[in-house]
């Protein structure tokens, strides 16, 4: 049997009808993982781990108290503690660290039976876009191996993309979860800041950083969400929201919707193969009764810029902790302590995580604190001003979630702005906040995927999935 044919929807069902096994399940996925090894999607494949939770679950079936995630199998990205498995974040630093606790997220999905067979490759400590950052191997997109992943869930979009699993577990700081769901035709969605507990999570940029998940359909993803969402004691930034259950919820409801179009999104730099394949999908829900809003979201220019002095200024924050001296990385041949930090970091690092750590430490310096960082905190007030005026007027907003689709694996890397530019639709949704998902809709003359991105209000998940659900049926790719 031919898994990739099905959602994890089905394949649970025929779990439940004791039509396949999930050792079958885990099998089946263990030799496409193996198959598509060129892809570099994978950092530790956890084989054994699988197929021992796969027997566990087999002898449970008939017992009939299996979790909601029975027979899915997922991986996860590596930067998510997984206890006693390496956690390495594709950094030279940490190659050697095994997790001794679990994040939430996992401890979640392991609860509800999920069989995690694997961690998946990165950018290093989550900076990239195109996953060329990964101190292991750059990841390749498997519409076109020429071509680029995204990044930087990278691993997680390409697992998904080639049938490696059902599901995966990225991170989203800027766009890590979408840009590369985008590229690679894949379902991704950014929770709401708190909706997730970031627990276990290595941080990148703590007031941005979520977690989320990456699947073949809406319906896969709003599962698998309701799943890791909720409070959580550990995370004093998760917040006490009740989850409503995404996944069936999921209704057509077209008719009542107000949906935003911001014109600072369709402007200069959009590819238009991009931009009519956005359109196109627009005036179906148009014509399914959906009320279309032009909207404005000025301070979308500056939002780069503040999400780049603001990631970089937390992250050289967050990295000070690897200092050879708890774990990760050290260099022993050293006289000293300040040389023993000096040159585990310098050693540890790659060039994308140090040009980050100088960035945020120029920003966050005596006499550049006031022009840089605090000038990106109001833009981030901004910007979040922005979505609450129109928020106003419409239930949720649709955009491109990339101004290009994949681009070669090569092009951006020495040029990094340029790299930093293709999350230009994807990091205002950070710095305010609020939820955001990536969805397929359609293709370019390439044949590479084209995504769709629809933000929502704080905590409106539901909407932001509803409609989501509803192109999927109604856009056939
Ligand atoms: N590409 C962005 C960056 O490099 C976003 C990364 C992310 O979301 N983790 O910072």
């Amino acid at each position: 049997m031919k898994f990739e044919k099905f959602d994890f929807v089905s394949i649970n069902k025929l779990l439940l009808d004791r039509k396949i096994s999930c050792t079958q399940i885990a099998e089946y996925y263990l030799t496409k993982i193996n198959e598509g090894k060129n892809l570099n999607a994978f950092i530790s494949v956890l084989g054994e781990q699988a197929l021992g939770k796969a027997k566990k679950i087999d002898q449970k079936l008939d017992r009939s108290n299996m979790g909601n995630l029975a027979g899915m199998v997922v991986a996860i990205k590596d930067n998510l503690n997984t206890k006693n498995e390496k956690t390495t974040c594709a950094s030279k630093i940490l190659q050697n660290f095994f997790s001794p606790y679990d994040a939430t997220v996992i401890k979640r999905l392991k609860l509800a039976d999920a069989i995690l067979i694997g961690k998946t490759n990165m950018d290093e400590f989550a900076m990239g876009s195109s996953n060329e950052n990964s101190y292991f191997a750059p990841v390749k997109n498997p519409h076109d191996q020429t071509k680029v992943p995204g990044g930087s869930s990278g691993g997680s979009a390409v697992a998904v993309a080639a049938s490696m699993v059902s599901a995966t577990l990225g991170s989203d700081t800027g766009g890590s979860i979408r840009q590369p769901a985008a590229f690679c035709g894949v379902v991704g969605i950014k929770p709401t800041y708190g909706r997730v507990s970031r627990f276990g999570l290595v941080a990148f940029a703590s007031s941005l950083d979520q977690i989320g998940p990456l699947a073949g359909s809406v319906k896969d993803c709003a599962l698998l969400l309701e799943v890791i969402a909720g409070f959580d004691e550990k995370d004093s930034t998760s917040a006490k929201v009740p989850v409503p259950a995404f996944s069936q919820n999921l209704e057509r409801q077209t008719q009542e919707i107000k949906i935003g179009l911001p014109d600072e999104y369709f402007s200069d730099g959009l590819n238009p193969e991009i931009r009519d394949q956005i359109f196109d999908s627009v005036e179906i829900l148009k014509k399914h009764g959906a009320t279309i809003i032009p909207i404005s979201l000025p301070h979308t220019k500056y939002a780069i810029s503040a999400y780049y002095i603001i990631s970089a200024a937390e992250a050289s924050s967050n990295l000070a902790r690897y200092d050879g001296v708890l774990y990760g990385h050290r260099n022993n041949q050293t006289n000293n302590l300040s040389e023993m930090y000096l040159k585990s970091r310098a050693e540890g690092f790659g060039d994308e995580v140090k040009r980050r750590i100088m960035l945020g430490t120029y920003v966050l310096s005596a006499g550049y604190f006031k022009k840089y960082y605090q000038q990106a905190q109001k833009v981030r007030t901004l910007i979040k001003m922005d979505f609450e005026e129109v928020f106003k007027k419409c239930d949720c907003i649709i955009t491109p979630t990339t101004p290009t689709t994949a681009f070669k694996l090569g092009e951006k890397k020495n040029d990094p702005v340029k790299m930093y530019l293709s999350d230009v639709y994807t990091v205002s949704a950070n710095l305010a906040g609020i939820p955001a998902l990536s969805m397929p809709c359609g293709f370019d003359s390439d044949r590479m995927p084209i995504g769709l991105q629809i933000m929502g209000k704080h905590f409106d998940e539901g909407t932001v999935l509803n409609v989501a659900y509803d192109l999927e049926q109604l856009v056939s790719i």
